[in-house]
């Protein structure tokens, strides 16, 4: 990509529209401020591997040397990108905002990339890194600027899957310190599971108030809860992660919601995501 385009690119973003995740504050000030000239990584080992996928740091991260922040980025990502079938093509440009951070932003008309800024704390803690970047990727994932999860009275569900995002590639790393560092930030929506005897019942009778959650994305807790009970599913059957793409922009209540998805996802996957129905509405284990 030149130059040019690319400032063209961030002009047109200093204009762009809604957010979304864990923060619903507008991007007020000009992305310009936090966004200077975007160093396409062309040289990453995944570039030149016939992978779509491509992950761009931009000089917001004030960092001297890219390579190991983006180098976990790709890590991330391709944990759950290397179940996607036919290469999907993805491009994400990836900034750090302590304020507004983490957070995926939807795209104007005329952009065809993604953009996400993070918050980690300090600026190479992977940990960090590896688990606001994967919700993030989760909503790239999920076709985020199709489905509006922050229109979405199904938002705590999206929200839901983003931080079983999280769970699902801290705990496909074979380091035990990351598991715990996600496991023991959670603590509490694991202890609620694990009490949870019946967990269709639990969810109905919680659905309405999720649903009424201005931001679903606000009991974070409840949305662990949920990630949790389908973590063992993505576990053993990662190829789920191809049915996020084909999630409803609907309204519709769980059940129907996901009658809904059914219908839109490919053919090879419904026996998967009958799975997915069972694990949450249900009260059967079923892996
Ligand atoms: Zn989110």
């Amino acid at each position: 990509m030149k130059t040019e385009q690319i400032w063209t690119i961030f002009l047109a973003l200093a204009i762009s529209s809604p957010t979304l995740c864990e923060n619903n504050q507008q991007i007020a000030h000009s992305i310009l401020d936090d966004v200077a000239q975007p160093s396409p990584r062309l040289d990453d080992p995944l570039a030149g591997s016939g992978t779509k996928l491509q992950i761009t740091i931009d000089e917001s991260w004030e960092l001297d040397d890219v390579r190991k922040v983006s180098d976990t980025l790709y890590e991330t990502a391709n944990y759950i990108y290397s179940h996607l079938r036919n290469g999907p093509e993805f491009q994400i440009v990836v900034g750090h905002d302590n304020n507004l951070g983490p957070i995926s932003r939807y795209r104007s008309n005329d952009e065809d990339f993604d953009r996400v800024l993070l918050s980690n704390t300090p600026l190479e803690y992977r940990p960090q890194i590896m688990y606001q970047f994967s919700h993030e990727f989760c909503h790239v994932i999920s076709d985020f600027n199709r489905i509006r999860s922050t229109e979405s009275k199904n938002e705590w569900f999206h929200e839901a899957l983003c931080e079983l995002a999280s769970i699902f590639v801290l705990h496909s790393t074979d380091e035990p310190e990351l598991k715990s560092y996600i496991d023991d930030y959670l603590e509490e929506s694991r202890e609620i599971l694990s009490d949870i005897h019946d967990f269709g019942s639990w969810l109905l009778s919680n659905e309405d108030e999720l649903r009424a959650q201005v931001d679903g994305r606000l009991d974070r807790k409840s949305n662990a809860v949920i990630a949790y009970r389908l973590h063992p599913l993505f576990a053993r059957h990662p190829g789920l992660w191809n049915t996020l793409w084909h999630l409803p922009k609907s309204n519709s209540k769980i059940a129907i919601y996901i009658a809904e998805w059914k219908q839109a996802i490919d053919e090879q996957d419904l026996h998967l995501l009958h799975k997915v129905e069972v694990r949450l509405l249900g009260e059967k284990e079923q892996l």
